[in-house]
């Protein structure tokens, strides 16, 4: 590790840093961790507290990648210890269950269970134990200057107005964040599809009844039992979009569960208290380029995937590995060619994700406005993945992450 450049303040109460990181999601941590280890001065901007984003429960499906990324950077230790690593996951349609075998068919690689909130506690720990800069509760952040050579972003927080003076801004804000709105609409081309449905995602203080995950695919619509650790089960439910949650009590959600994963064995959830309760929209959407001037998009911010792939968390990872690398490279005097390479390079991979997710998607969820020839189609797709290994294979390295895009 290098020596990390501290933020400074001016008599003017401008306060300069290399980066300034828009967003503590495990976009913007990770990549102050990395930048710090590289010896590049970053201050994070969060709108959240530290309580609120260290409990949200989100994703929690690590590709091999990002748990070797994890431990590369040296947060991967709690991980390593307390995450769920699978070989496989199972597939259950008309009331029968079949095994992909992931590590059989990707010569070793495997995927990790840990929950996004567990990332994102280690991540803060590891930022505030080496003196690092996250400012919670930030509100009325902005963006400013990125086209030309002196990007600033403005805030208030603990009731003062900041004024952060950088090289660099990193919008890892989210998809409802402020920086790629700030983007000129004109310079940005953006990619969108909504889905007829969304997920009603549970929270169940139950130990995971079965090793790996599993996803139905049923005629009452999909469903998928995951878990976060050994003591939570997470369960979801294909319901139509904007379904009220009231619609839910916990007694129905259990009842749909059991009937989806019928699969000729006997096997059940297992049932608990029902600790959370939401609904999440489906999209897939991406906003190209991923850079304007010395503002650069990641996760999130950048481009959204229906969550059937288990590819959020992962891509946002990816991102900024790579724009991490692209810094570290400038500040050695290497020039702009990693910074101008970031966007295309990342694209490459988000497209691939994109495509998994929505053919995933595609193929476990009921449509709506599926007619009977639709569902064949999904049927022969779904007879083919478990029984051809090469269409298995294909499903297996995308999920685990292909090697050569990490
Ligand atoms: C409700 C929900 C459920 C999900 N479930 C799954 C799942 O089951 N499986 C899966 O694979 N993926 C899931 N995802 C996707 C996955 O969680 C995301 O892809 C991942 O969080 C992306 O990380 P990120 O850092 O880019 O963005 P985020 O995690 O969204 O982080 C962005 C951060 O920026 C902060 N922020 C926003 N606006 C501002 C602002 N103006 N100023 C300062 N800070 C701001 C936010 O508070 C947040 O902390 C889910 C996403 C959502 C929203």
């Amino acid at each position: 590790m290098v020596a990390v450049r501290k933020a400074a303040s001016t008599a003017q109460g401008t306060t300069t840093t290399q980066v300034a990181i828009i967003g503590a999601g495990p976009a913007g941590l990770m990549l102050s961790h990395l930048l710090h280890r590289a010896g590049i001065a970053s201050i994070v901007l969060e709108s959240r507290s530290r309580a609120y984003i260290e409990g949200r429960v989100r994703a929690g499906v690590l590709e091999q990648g990002t748990a070797d990324l994890l431990q590369e950077a040296g947060v991967g230790e709690r991980m390593r210890r307390e995450g769920l690593v699978h070989h496989g996951i199972e597939l259950r349609f008309d009331g029968q269950a079949h095994r992909i075998d992931l590590t059989g068919l990707t010569g070793g690689r495997s995927i990790t269970v840990y929950g996004q909130q567990e990332v994102v506690k280690d991540l803060v720990q590891a930022r505030l134990d080496a003196g690092g800069d996250i400012r919670f509760e930030c509100g009325e952040v902005a963006v400013h200057g990125f086209d030309g050579r002196a990007p600033r972003v403005t805030a208030h927080g603990n009731g003062q107005a900041l004024d952060i003076a950088c090289d660099f801004i990193a919008g890892c804000d989210g998809f409802h964040g402020v920086s790629r709105p700030s983007i000129p609409r004109e310079a940005l081309h953006v990619h969108e599809r909504a889905y007829p449905f969304a997920w009603l995602g549970i929270l169940a203080a139950a130990a995971p009844s079965r090793e790996e995950l599993v996803y139905a695919h049923h005629e009452r619509g999909f469903a998928l039992f995951s878990m976060r650790s050994r003591s939570l089960t997470r369960l979801y439910l294909q319901v139509p979009p904007d379904e009220d949650v009231a619609a839910w009590p916990d007694d129905r959600i259990w009842d749909e569960l059991d009937a989806r994963f019928e699969g000729g064995d006997g096997w059940r959830p297992a049932r608990g208290e029902v600790l959370e309760k939401s609904v999440t929209g489906m999209r897939s959407f991406v906003a190209e380029p991923m850079r304007h001037g010395r503002l650069f998009l990641a996760g999130d911010a950048a481009h959204i995937v229906p969550p059937t792939g288990a590819k959020g968390l992962n891509l946002a990872m990816a991102d900024v590995r790579v724009l991490a690398a692209a810094f570290a490279e400038h500040y050695r005097g290497g020039g702009e060619a990693a910074l101008d390479a970031y966007s295309a390079t990342c694209l490459k991979r988000v497209w691939r994700a994109e495509h998994f997710s929505w053919w995933m998607t595609a193929m476990l969820h009921r449509f709506p406005e599926g007619d009977s020839f639709h569902r064949r189609l999904q049927h022969a797709q779904l007879e083919y993945v478990v029984s051809s290994r090469a269409a298995a294979t294909s499903l297996a390295e995308n999920y685990v992450g292909l090697p050569g895009m990490r």
